[in-house]
This record gives C-alpha cells, sequence and structure tokens, in this order.
C-alpha cells in the first residue's frame, strides 16, 4: 500500500479520519470512495478528472451522493482482468471491512486501475463495489464543464463512460435505467446503456430490453447516427438513486 495522499481532486481532506470503519447512520449520505491503483496513481490528473466526471454526473441528486477520494492508493497483481476486477477487489473490500488494509467506505468503493479500457472485461460493478479501467484516458479528458454532455467516440471517452457505468452499478443501477436518444442525426447512449446498444442484435438482447424501466423505448440496432457516448444518466437512473 502506498502511504502517499492525494489531495487534488474531490474531497481527499473532508475523508481524512472522518469516514473510517464504524459505520455510518443510515441517514448519511450515500458516500463514493474512488481508489486508484498504484499504477493509475501515476497519472496526476486520472483520480481528480474520475470525481470530477462522477461528481457532475451525479450532481442532479443533490446532496445525497458525495465523491471523496481515497487517500491511500492500492497494490493490484494486475490492472486488468476479471480475476482482478471482479473477485481480487471486491475481495479486498471485504477484509478491509474486517481490518484489511484497504479501509472501505459503507457506500461504495470505486477502484480506477490503468487497466485496457477497449478489452473485455474492462469493468466489474455491483452494490457497493465496483472496478473500472482507463486511468491514463480517464486523465486526458476535458473537465466536464468543459466537455460536451455526449462524446464522440475516442478510448478516452470510453473509459470515462464505463466509470460511470460502474460506478452506477454499484450505487444499484442496471442496464435497464439507462436510455438511447436519438435526434440531429446523433445516437446518444447514456452511461447505464453504454456501448451495449451498438452490438450485434442478439448480443444486444441479453444484455438490454427493447424499453428501459421507465418504460423509454430504446431505438432499435438498426437505428443510424452519429455513435455519442452520454456522460449523463438518463432521469429513469437519477430518479432511482437514493437522494
Ligand atoms: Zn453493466
Amino acid at each position: 500500500m502506498n502511504r502517499r495522499a492525494f489531495l487534488a481532486g474531490c474531497g481527499a481532506v473532508a475523508s481524512l479520519g472522518v469516514f473510517g470503519r464504524g459505520g455510518l447512520a443510515s441517514d448519511d449520505p450515500l458516500r463514493i470512495r474512488v481508489w486508484l491503483s498504484d499504477r493509475a496513481a501515476e497519472y496526476d490528473r486520472a483520480g481528480s478528472r474520475a470525481c470530477e466526471h462522477l461528481d457532475s454526473a451525479l450532481a442532479p441528486v443533490g446532496d445525497g451522493v458525495r465523491v471523496t477520494m481515497a487517500e491511500e492508493t492500492v497494490t493490484l497483481p494486475a490492472e486488468g482482468g476479471r480475476q482482478v476486477l471482479a473477485r481480487h477487489w471486491p475481495r479486498r473490500v471485504l477484509e478491509g471491512a474486517v481490518g484489511g488494509d484497504v479501509d472501505p467506505t459503507t457506500g461504495v468503493n470505486l477502484l480506477v486501475t490503468d487497466g485496457d479500457p477497449t478489452e473485455q472485461p474492462a469493468g466489474y460493478g455491483r452494490r457497493y463495489v465496483a472496478a473500472s479501467t482507463g486511468a491514463r484516458y480517464i486523465a486526458e479528458m476535458d473537465l466536464p464543464e468543459e466537455a460536451p454532455g455526449n462524446l464522440r467516440y475516442s478510448v478516452a471517452g470510453v473509459a470515462t463512460q464505463l466509470l460511470l457505468h460502474e460506478c452506477g452499478h454499484a450505487l444499484g443501477l442496471t442496464h435497464a435505467h439507462g436510455r438511447a436518444t436519438v435526434s440531429d442525426g446523433r445516437v446518444v447512449a447514456s452511461p447505464m446503456v453504454g456501448s451495449y446498444l451498438w452490438r450485434p442484435a442478439e448480443v444486444r438482447r441479453r444484455y438490454l430490453d427493447e424499453t428501459n424501466a421507465c418504460g423509454d423505448p430504446l431505438p432499435p440496432p438498426t437505428v443510424e447516427g452519429e455513435r455519442r457516448l452520454g456522460l449523463r444518466y438518463s432521469p429513469c437512473a437519477l430518479g432511482a438513486l437514493p437522494s
């Protein structure tokens, strides 16, 4: 465990000693703690950009959600792959709750690694714990206020949307809380739908229904238009989050 402190980005100072083990009152805001792997932390802006995009995407929820940065980085056996993202990291969080070297929040523990976000599985997310690859690309992202709500395809855009997608799962959202909109020749997939929208029809069917949880239809697999990556949660997703 690297003891370096991260003061850049959201709320590192606020997290010092305040949200340690010992539980939170149930009416506390839901906390998202962003952890960087040692290698992810080598990109100066990875942590701050991740926090800023999470903060921006979750701003409509108001004070119900709070994003903070972990004080320490996480030493991993590898930066990607199912074994690390879906097994090793959840186990570290679980062990941390009973005294391991990771001090988890009782909210969401979201790990960002230096893995390749174009290789599957690129991320992992289930209630309270998530992992997402692509730190070096997230570090290159514009600030949320300078980035449009939807982006042309880029690996940085994919990695940032993936971060929001996996965090959404950790907050209890499913793919059915996503949506896709078609206007002005653009097809914009929200984070919980992501690039599943453009998978071949038979693959897409495994991940997406024809309508989302709020009854909004998704465009058919044959829809034409420029593919855009949305960085805003859908109203259906925001409505399902704690507030
Ligand atoms: Zn998913």
